[in-house]
């Protein structure tokens, strides 16, 4: 081997510089935060097991939900928030919902790649990202304009390309994409909108919370059998904002 000179130790010194440069300049500062995060998940969905009849979220979602950069999804004052396991205030008086639920709804829905999906209350758009990693395509639907309008912004600029966004009440779904494998509704409604239910393919997964603003909501799955008939299961209770909207 040739001995080192001066000069090519200093190339290699360089080099060894701009190398670390340049991991650090792209690193994600949040990924420590976030791996700790996905570790508080598994632990609440392994003591929360038999209650929701299922003792551990998928992997694929666990890893979905150790990809997404969730402090990409809150306002700036609630970055340093935004891997603890509680829902965050995004403005307007709505929330971002609890990581672990977002996990839990996302993994009931049983996504699969080729699936399109609907989503009633885009909010800060950090649910419809996770499952655009997931699914094919992700409609999603938001009442309150300027939210659906900075959400819709934020995907396109984070490159969720699947995620196709509108203002409206979802109520009534997205009859033009319809029907769907799999919706989610991420506030608490007085019931299950028939809309959404027919907007639901045979075979599809419904999950939506139930309840009256200030009393017990429930978390429901609600399933469409091949033959059409519908039925439904008590996940387990949950708090929610309102489903709002003249229906
Ligand atoms: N999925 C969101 C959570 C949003 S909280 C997230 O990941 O951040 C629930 C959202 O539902 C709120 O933004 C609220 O404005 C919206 N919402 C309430 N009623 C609605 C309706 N009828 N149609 C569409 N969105 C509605």
């Amino acid at each position: 081997m040739k001995p080192s000179t001066p000069h090519s130790l200093l190339r290699i010194a360089t080099l060894a510089l701009a190398l670390l440069y340049a991991t650090t300049a792209t690193a994600d500062p949040f990924a420590p935060q976030r791996a700790d995060m996905v570790k508080e998940i598994a632990a609440v969905a392994a003591s929360a097991g038999a209650q929701v009849g299922r003792d551990a979220i998928e992997p694929r979602v666990m890893t979905v939900m150790g990809q997404v950069p969730r402090h990409e999804f809150v306002p700036e004052q609630q970055k340093l928030y935004a891997y603890e396991n509680r829902p965050l205030p995004i403005g307007y008086g709505q929330t971002i919902s609890q990581p672990y639920i977002v996990a839990l709804m996302t993994d009931l829905m049983m996504v699969k790649p080729g699936d399109a999906v609907l989503e009633i209350g885009t909010g800060s758009g950090y649910q419809a990202a996770v499952l655009a990693k997931l699914a094919r395509a992700v409609y999603t639907i938001e009442i309150i304009e300027p939210l659906g309008r900075q959400a819709c912004d934020r995907l396109k600029r984070l490159a969720y390309r699947q995620v196709a966004c509108k203002v409206g009440d979802g109520y009534y779904g997205w009859d033009e994409h319809a029907p769907y494998d799999a919706i989610v509704v991420t506030a608490a409604a007085s019931h299950v909108p028939p809309p959404l239910i027919r907007q639901l393919k045979p075979g599809g997964r419904m999950v939506i919370p139930v309840g009256a603003q200030f009393l017990t909501q429930y978390l429901l799955l609600v399933e469409k059998a091949a033959d059409g008939s519908v039925s439904t299961r008590q996940i387990l209770p949950v708090r929610f904002v309102p489903l709002v909207g003249k229906h």
